[in-house]
Parts: structure tokens; sequence; C-alpha cells
């Protein structure tokens, strides 16, 4: 007997057949004789739905802003997972399963206060493994939790990923499998690429930077808790038969599996591509060039809240004024320039200028640790397809380009096909 943790994504549950088919997924594993619980987001476009509703407020007398109020947004945000959880509590006994919906706040899941982006503070896994002891499966709705004041919070886009990995951790459950629409990782997102392979394994560090660099097949805080609590996480689809062969095999079902590195026995140098689309590039015109600056420009962009990413400082020709470009989110462009506006006099520089409708796309691969010429491929394949690069950032184990928004199904492809990744 085993404890599994399932998950399953919004288009997993975005109709009522949909629902009925998950339930069969989790009786398989409960027939099996596991202990089992599920955490469920909301029908798919729900959520979208729901931000929609919020973004759409009257706007606030006199100005252009609308009606806003993080706790409200979490509140009915959050409102999609509780509906798909009860449903699927439903089909469950429906097919004589034992099975309760439960909420965020009744577990509890408790978090910070971050309305909108909360973290996962504790979860007390007894609550849960009382219910495994009378043989009942938990429906949780993910996505939500319980902030110290008692209201409720949400944790970011995707963020039941997070859920299910949260709650595997506090029951210790001997898996954590996150159902989807793709049976597994890939070498990239196989809408972009239809030669993209499924990856057996993959690192937890690898997953790290796939995640955050845009592969939004999970969400980067669930494999950052999946690390640390070292949950052996499986990314596999719902849409595979329920019942077909080897769907319930308990130590390599089908998917692909997060995992460390000493797992994984063939390295290669790369293992995949990713790519995020809305990027905006801003450039600081003769930037005085003196200690503080960068700290007089990126500090108060932080307190903004606003996500600067990639940063090129160029060396000044004559050491008294330089040129800083950097790039944040498109939807806080005009956020970021009112800030910049704001700091202009005590950091002194003559122009801003900014650039909508980028993309940055990552090449990723813990060989590249020890492999040397990597970037070079990757700047000559884009060259020999006429895409400019507009800034390149690397660390370890990856490279990052920034290029204009309409090259980027091309960019991904040129570098999928240039490391090999398309070939068995
Ligand atoms: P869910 O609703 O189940 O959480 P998501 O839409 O959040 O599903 O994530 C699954 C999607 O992630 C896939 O449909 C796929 O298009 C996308 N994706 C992006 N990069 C990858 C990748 N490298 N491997 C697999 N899927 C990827
Ligand atoms: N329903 C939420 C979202 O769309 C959470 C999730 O699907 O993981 O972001
Ligand atoms: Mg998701």
């Amino acid at each position: 007997m085993a404890r599994i943790v399932m998950k399953f994504g919004g288009t997993s549950v975005a109709d009522l057949d949909r629902i009925h088919n998950v339930a069969r997924h989790v009786k398989r594993e409960v027939d099996a004789g596991h202990e089992v619980a599920v955490v469920v987001s909301a029908m798919a476009g729900k959520t979208n739905e729901l931000v929609g509703w919020v973004q759409n407020m009257p706007r606030v007398a006199g100005s252009n802003a609308p009606f806003y109020d993080a706790r409200e947004y979490d509140a009915i945000v959050a409102s999609g997972e509780q509906v798909t959880a009860g449903l699927l509590a439903v089909a469950l006994q429906s097919i004589g399963v034992h099975a309760r919906s439960w909420l965020g706040w009744q577990i509890p899941i408790r978090t910070d206060n971050s309305h909108g982006a909360a973290r996962i503070t504790e979860i007390d896994g007894s609550f849960l493994i009382k219910r495994f002891g009378e043989g009942q499966v938990a429906v949780i709705a993910g996505f939500q939790g319980l902030a110290p004041d008692n209201r409720i919070t949400t944790l970011g886009r995707g963020g039941s990923d997070t859920s299910a990995v949260a709650i595997a951790a506090a029951v210790k459950a001997d898996r954590c499998d996150i159902y989807t629409d793709v049976d597994g990782v890939y070498t990239t997102d196989p809408r972009i690429e239809p030669k993209a392979r499924r990856l057996a394994k993959i690192s937890f560090e690898e997953m790290l930077e796939m995640a955050s660099l845009g592969a939004k097949v999970l969400q980067v805080r669930s494999v950052e808790l999946a690390m640390v609590h070292k949950v052996r996480t499986f990314v596999r689809s719902s849409f595979d038969d329920p019942d077909a062969p080897g769907m319930g095999d308990l130590h390599n079902p089908p998917g692909t599996l997060i995992c460390d590195e000493d797992e994984i026995v063939e390295q290669q140098v790369v293992t995949g591509i990713a790519y995020a689309k809305d990027e905006a590039q801003i450039s600081l015109r003769r930037v005085a060039d003196r200690p503080g600056v960068a700290a007089g420009i990126f500090g108060p962009l932080a307190e903004g809240n606003i996500n600067v990413d990639m940063i090129v400082q160029n060396i000044s020709e004559d050491g008294s004024r330089t040129d800083m470009t950097f790039t944040v989110p498109s939807g806080d462009v005009d956020k970021a320039l009112a800030i910049l506006d704001k700091v202009r006099e005590t950091i002194g520089f003559d122009a801003v200028q900014h650039d909508d409708g980028m993309s940055k796309v990552s090449v990723i691969g813990i060989g590249m640790r020890s492999h040397a010429g990597v970037a070079a491929t990757a700047f000559k394949a884009l060259a020999d397809k006429g895409i400019n690069i507009r800034a390149i950032t690397t660390s370890e184990i990856k490279i990052s380009i920034l290029i204009d928004g309409p090259y980027t199904e091309l960019a991904v492809r040129t570098l999928h096909s240039v490391y090999g990744l398309d070939k068995h």
C-alpha cells in the first residue's frame, strides 16, 4: 500500500465528462489499496473569467484605475476550485468511492498574507492522515489557502501544482502525480514544436529553470517544494485511458519523473528549451556612471513590486555616462516608467526608451556546467535564421536570449533542432 497525492489541472476537469474520467483515475488507485488525496484546479478558463470580472470593475471616480482590493480578488478568484472539488467528490461517490471535498481553510492550508501570490507556510498533515484512516478520499480545492487573519488567499496562477506538492510533503506521500493535458515534460512546449520529445526523467534543477523561464507545465514554487522535501513527482496525462495497462504501476507510472540529478544516468548537455512571451525592454540612456546608480534604479522598481529580469549595463566610454537596459513583464511597463520618472532627477539620465512585445528564449541543461561552446551554437543558429539578439544572460545551467516576439516560434524550433533534441 502506498500514499498518493493526485492533482488534476483545468483541462482535466473542464466539464462533467472529464470529471467522471478523473474519478476513474482515482478509483484505480483506491482499488489498488492506496491511500489517496486529490487536488483539483478550476475548470479550464474559469480562473481567467473570474480574473476578468475583477479587472473589469468600475473605475475609481476621477481616475483611470479600476476598483481593486487584493483580499476580494482572492475571495472571487478562489471560487472556481470549490466547484470542481465538490463535483469530483460527487462523481467519486457515484462510482462507489468514499470521498469528501475540502476547501483550503478547512484543512487548513496556512499561507502568508501576500494576496494573489501567497506562500504556503504550514500544512498539518494530521487532518488528512485521519481521513486516510477513515478510508476517505479527500478532494481538496487547489490554489487556495488561509492567511493569518483568516481570509482566503490564492497562490498565484498555476498554484494548484504547489498545493499538491505541499500536501504530498505534509502527509509524506510516496508519490505526487500531476495530471495534465500532456503525458509528461517535453524537451520544449509540444504545442510549439511537434517534434518535441517526452523526457523520462528531468532533474529538479533543470525543471526549476524550465518552469522559471516560461514552461508553465509546473508552477515554479511546486518544483522548489518538491526539491526541498524530496517529493517524488510525476507529470502525466489524465487523457490516457485510466485502465490501460501500466497506468497503475506504483514505481514507474507513465509520465516524467522529476528527480535528483544522480538518478539520471544518461545526462544530455541540453535538456530543453523554454520561452516566455510578453517581455518588455527598457533602456536608460546616458546614465551617470557612479556607485549607487544601479541601487537607485532597481531599488524603487523592486519596492513597486516590479520583477526586473535581464539587466545589461554597458561599460562607459568616458567613465562618466553609460547605458542601462533591462526587461520587465509587458504588463508592468507603465508602472515602471512612472517610477523611473520619479527617480530621474536623483539618478540623472538623458532618455528612457521602451520596446514591448519581446520574448525570452532559454536553453537549459545541467551538462552545460562541463561543456563549452553551448552558447556559441545558439548564437550562430539564431543568426543563420536572421534573428536579432537584443540581450543575453547566462547561468551555470542556462542561457537566455531576448528576441523580438514574432520570432519566438522560429527561435524555439531552431534551438530545439540545433541541439539535436528532436532526434531519438
Ligand atoms: P494544467 O491546467 O493541467 O495545470 P497547464 O496548461 O498549466 O496545465 O500546463 C500544461 C501545458 O504546459 C501543456 O499543455 C503545454 O502546452 C505546456 N508546456 C510548456 N512547456 C512544456 C514542456 N516543456 N513540456 C510539457 N508541456 C509544456
Ligand atoms: N485555477 C488556477 C489557475 O488557473 C490554479 C491552477 O490551475 O493551478 O491559475
Ligand atoms: Mg497548470
